[in-house]
């Protein structure tokens, strides 16, 4: 019986990788999923996205319980954790999501092949042979006409340092036996300060080391200031400036060796989180084999349409050059991806319209440009920001902190970026990224009707205080 010859073979089943499979099924491609791990959902799903924000969650519930008396609930701020069932009910909501994917390539007619894949080199008849190890090392191949790599990232780890018991990434943080007393969190990015809020909120005394100038330093400068506030109120210690020397292994702990301010200090904590940043899987999946794909830095270079060099392979996800590493970005990719593969109708992915979420208390939303990349631009800019003090919302749920940030042309009122700091900014940033992909100005905004009372509600006295008319400020 002649080979099946598959439309398109996806390697890595992440969410660029699954959501490129749902969608060519969808498209009635045959289509394969390659994955090396026994479930699919890679690390969004199992030690990324979902299970820090399932912890997230308790913790907030916790937060709430511990200031319970000013919402009348008295005795609630003496509430215990049961962190085995926290764990449970985080395994739990993985385990859920999991078989949903296993359900869904079903449901779209997607063949799911265990093993680790590779590219063996370029089509030949415009066929690609990938190479597929199984367990205990059994080799085959599955034929494809295009391939699609989507086989995500890794945590980077300091120099000379392997994650154990004490040292760890986000694998062996999101399954801790205990709470730990103490956490010391390299990194002051989007992993680093979830990690920092969620061990917090559940009593570690926590401090950050970040190597920049300040906290999430890709972000506005204006939220960083706000984070840092926030997080010094919440009793989260950190360094800026600071650089990491040495890490030692204590009796009980870590002992972590510093240049901050210029000065050598010396932390000791009972766990160290790495959380510096993420390296692309590209090692070992047969790159070199085929000669027309820019790598750099272990980044694959795609063109607006996902596409490498080499005709018929697609990259997608956190592995692509120039492109955030982030869940939705992959996602999106992948569909771009297919639709590109089936012939159908697609719009490219705008770097600059992939919105940032970082789900620390208090959570960061943002898209566009901050207004220091606007005005390195040299760009006419008109900024308007609406803290949350004058929103009601805010108020019946006892957050204040945090402001809307609304970064537009003087001249035209286009937006050109939305920053938010506050509890529910993962969420809100929706309404700015729909109002930027489909080029509304400040004007259209303001006459945008806002539910009362919502926090987001917050967004069309943001964009009225461009021209200094927010109505509750
Ligand atoms: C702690 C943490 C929290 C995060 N929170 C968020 C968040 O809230 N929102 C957000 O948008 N992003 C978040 N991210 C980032 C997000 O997880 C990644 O951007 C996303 O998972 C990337 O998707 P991907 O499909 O490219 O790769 P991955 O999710 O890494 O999946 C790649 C898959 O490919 C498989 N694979 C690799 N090589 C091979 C091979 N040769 N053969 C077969 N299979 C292979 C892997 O086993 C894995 O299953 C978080 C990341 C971390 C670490």
């Amino acid at each position: 019986m002649a080979d099946k010859i598959y439309d398109v073979a996806i390697i890595g089943s992440g969410p660029a990788g699954y959501t490129a499979a749902i969608r060519a099924g969808q498209y009635g491609l045959k289509t394969a999923l390659i994955e090396k791990n026994a479930k699919l959902g890679g690390t969004c799903l199992h030690v990324g996205c979902i299970p820090t924000k399932a912890l997230l969650f308790n913790a907030e519930i916790y937060d709430h319980l511990k200031e319970g008396k000013e919402f009348g609930l008295v005795g609630a701020e003496n509430v215990k954790l049961d962190w085995a069932a926290i764990m449970q009910r985080k395994n739990k909501i993985v385990l859920k999501h999991a078989k949903g994917l296993e359900f869904l390539m079903k449901k779209n007619k997607v063949t799911t092949i265990a093993g680790y894949g590779r590219l063996t080199g370029p089509a030949k008849s415009g066929v690609f042979d990938i190479e597929v190890e199984g367990a205990g090392g059994a080799r085959t191949i599955t034929k494809a006409k295009n391939v699609l790599l989507a086989t995500g990232s890794e945590a980077r780890m300091l120099p000379g340092l392997e994650p154990d018991a004490r040292i760890l990434t986000n694998i062996e943080i999101l399954s801790l036996d205990s709470i730990p007393k103490s956490l010391i969190v390299v990194g002051a990015g989007a992993v680093g300060v979830e990690f920092a809020s969620i061990y917090k909120s559940f009593g570690s005394e926590v401090t950050i080391l970040e190597m920049l100038p300040r906290l999430v330093p890709l972000e506005d400068e204006e939220i960083s200031k706000e984070l840092a506030r926030v997080f010094k109120k919440r009793g989260i210690n950190f360094y800026v400036g600071a650089k990491v020397d040495k890490v030692e292994k204590t009796k009980d702990g870590v002992a972590v060796s510093i240049t901050a301010d210029g000065k050598a200090q010396k932390i000791e904590a009972e766990k160290i989180l790495i959380a510096v940043g993420r390296k692309p899987n590209t090692e070992n999946i047969g790159l070199e084999k085929v000669k027309n794909i820019k790598v750099e830095r272990g980044f694959v270079h795609t063109n607006e349409w996902m596409e490498t060099g080499e005709p018929g392979v697609y990259a997608v996800g956190d592995i692509v050059a120039g492109m955030p590493q982030l869940a939705h970005a992959g996602a999106m990719e992948g569909l771009v991806a297919v639709a590109r593969i089936a012939g159908k109708e697609a719009k490219p992915l705008k770097r600059e319209l992939i919105p940032g979420a970082t789900y620390c208390e208090p959570q960061i939303g943002s898209v566009g440009l901050t207004e220091a990349a606007a005005r390195e631009r040299k760009l006419d800019i008109s900024v308007g920001k609406f803290p949350f003090a004058g929103n009601s919302k805010a108020t019946i749920v006892g957050s204040h902190d945090g402001f809307v940030k609304v970064v537009a042309g003087a001249k035209y009122g286009e937006i050109l970026g939305v920053l938010f700091n506050e509890p529910a900014a993962t969420e809100m940033i929706s309404e700015a990224v729909t109002a930027m992909e489909n080029e509304s100005t400040i004007e259209e905004m303001m006459f945008t009707v806002h539910a009362h009372p919502t926090l987001y509600e917050a967004m069309g006295d943001a964009f009225a205080s461009v021209y200094g008319m927010a109505i509750n400020a």
